[in-house]
């Protein structure tokens, strides 16, 4: 075996590992089929969610009033990914619409971009029970539809709000303190984690911090994606 080989199965090994650590012992069979030609020539984003249909993947299902699919911009530059529904998503069926939904859609202004010209959506779809934390069971049950979601889209960049967020998209199990602020890639998809809104309506003091996120998206958005929007 070449050396290259050797490097791939190697980081396969850390990768399973590490998602052995979350409780995923298996992998859905759809993110696995590497010679399918690439979906987003394929599939819309009605595809991904006709085939999400009424899902009962996850225990979830029993307690959600709404799916929560993600909403905006079928051609986004800019993906902003949260953790999942809360109360009033549920209820409306759409992503980030409550409390900290009203903060994410100031911090998207704050870089003159509007809700409809972005798209967002969550790591999980479906509330959980009193708004607790997802487990690793719902996460990779809903996983493929997200990187569905994705490969459709075909975002520059993605903005991972919070921590499950971040470790999700990034497979990893670092704090969001040490995460936020840098530029990762995801299969070529820049990513930068920052705070969950959520989060900045208990510590308002960090708002400083995700400002300074939003001014490295804008400026990244700057320098090499100056057409996507406006297609
Ligand atoms: N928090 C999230 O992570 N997502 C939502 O859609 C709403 C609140």
């Amino acid at each position: 075996m070449d050396r290259e080989n050797q490097e791939i199965i190697s980081d396969l090994k850390t990768y399973l590992e590490y998602l052995k650590g979350m409780g995923i012992v298996s992998l859905p069979a759809s993110e696995m089929k590497a010679d399918e030609p690439s979906q987003s020539t394929m599939i819309t984003l009605e595809d991904v969610r006709k085939e999400l249909g009424d899902c009962k993947r996850c225990k979830l299902h029993r307690g959600r009033k709404t799916i929560v699919f993600g909403e905006g911009n079928e051609k986004a530059t800019l993906m902003l990914i949260g953790e999942g529904p809360g109360y009033d998503e549920d209820v409306q069926g759409r992503p980030f619409v409550g409390k900290a939904g009203q903060l994410l859609t100031k911090i998207i202004q704050s870089i003159n971009l509007s809700r409809e010209e972005v798209y967002i959506a969550n790591i999980i779809k479906c509330r959980p029970p009193q708004n607790r934390n997802p487990q690793p069971d719902e996460i990779q049950n809903c996983h493929p539809f997200l990187m569905k979601q994705i490969s459709v889209i075909q975002p520059k960049i993605i903005c991972a709000l919070g921590t499950f967020s971040a470790q999700t998209l990034l497979k990893t199990g670092a704090k969001i303190t040490a995460l936020r602020g840098k530029l990762y890639d995801l299969e070529g998809i820049k990513v930068i984690p920052t705070y969950h809104p959520a989060f900045l309506l208990r510590n308002p003091e960090k708002k400083r911090e995700v400002w300074e996120d939003m001014k490295k998206i804008a400026e990244w958005i700057n320098n090499n994606d100056k057409t996507k929007e406006m297609e």
